[in-house]
């Protein structure tokens, strides 16, 4: 079974490391820094083969050259992003495969945030590495891509199993249920959950990853078909796209 560390770097980024115990294969996800990288792999013996990268910011690409260099690891990230994605080696699109050591990773084009962006489920770890594309009761902002991507990439991911654990690469969560309790001021579930992310926060501790299942329930970003937010917005019965993007553009300005 795949370990996986989670590794808190600048403001509330979150970087992991994923080691597969029987090769001792490592990667490393989204690379924003060099050092904290350097001391976790050292702290428990691990050597870095691999880098997987979601989409081209800095922030998620800062360290790719210098771990490269430092380890010889292998980059995998977006064929799209090919000339965004330094020191790429393997360039991968929808549907492909990777791999550490025997464990597979399937990769799913999720465009929205970037026009590149790309995600890697584990099935077998019932692991999934979303980005900046789902977040906990959240999603990525559409800084290249359209409303209508960001929402068939929220749903292709959507599809995946109920107990898929989502690693996403920020800590916005607290902020994030503020606004979805704009929304649905009366799901349990979202009340709940609002109660449990604010007993972490106050003890420093990460919200993330959380469960599909979670999300399903209490991120407004996949819950257009919610009758309490589409009375909220006025839009009852409406579609579902046009629904999302109306929660996306009233959270650009929340
Ligand atoms: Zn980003």
């Amino acid at each position: 079974m795949l370990e996986i560390v989670q590794i808190p770097v600048l403001e509330d980024n979150y970087l992991y490391l994923i080691h597969d115990p029987v090769s001792g294969d490592t990667a490393i996800v989204d690379p924003a820094v060099e050092d904290e990288v350097v001391a976790e792999l050292g702290a428990r013996g691990w050597r870095l083969t691999h880098i997987f990268n979601t989409h081209h910011h800095l922030d998620h690409t800062g360290a790719n050259l210098a771990l490269k260099a430092r380890y010889g690891a292998t980059v995998v990230g977006a064929a799209i992003d090919r000339e965004r994605i330094p020191g790429i080696d393997i360039a991968v699109g929808d549907g492909d495969q990777v791999h550490l050591g025997n464990v597979a990773a399937d990769v799913y084009f999720v465009p929205g945030h970037t026009s590149g962006h790309i995600a890697y489920h584990f099935p077998t770890a019932k692991a999934l590495f979303s980005g900046d594309t789902l977040f906990s009761m959240g999603c990525g902002r559409t800084f290249e891509g359209t409303h209508a991507q960001m929402w068939q990439s929220l749903s292709t991911l959507m599809a995946l199993p109920d107990d898929t654990l989502n690693h996403c690469a920020h800590e916005y969560t607290a902020a994030n249920g503020a606004f979805a309790l704009t929304l649905e001021p009366n799901n349990i579930a979202l009340i709940e959950r609002m109660k449990a992310v604010k007993q972490l926060r106050l003890n420093n501790k990460p919200t993330v990853p959380s469960t599909l299942g979670q999300e399903k329930q209490t991120n407004p970003f996949l819950r257009p078909m919610s009758e309490e937010i589409q009375n909220t917005l006025g839009m009852i019965g409406g579609p579902l796209p046009a629904i999302f993007s109306q929660i996306r553009k009233l959270k650009d300005t929340f």
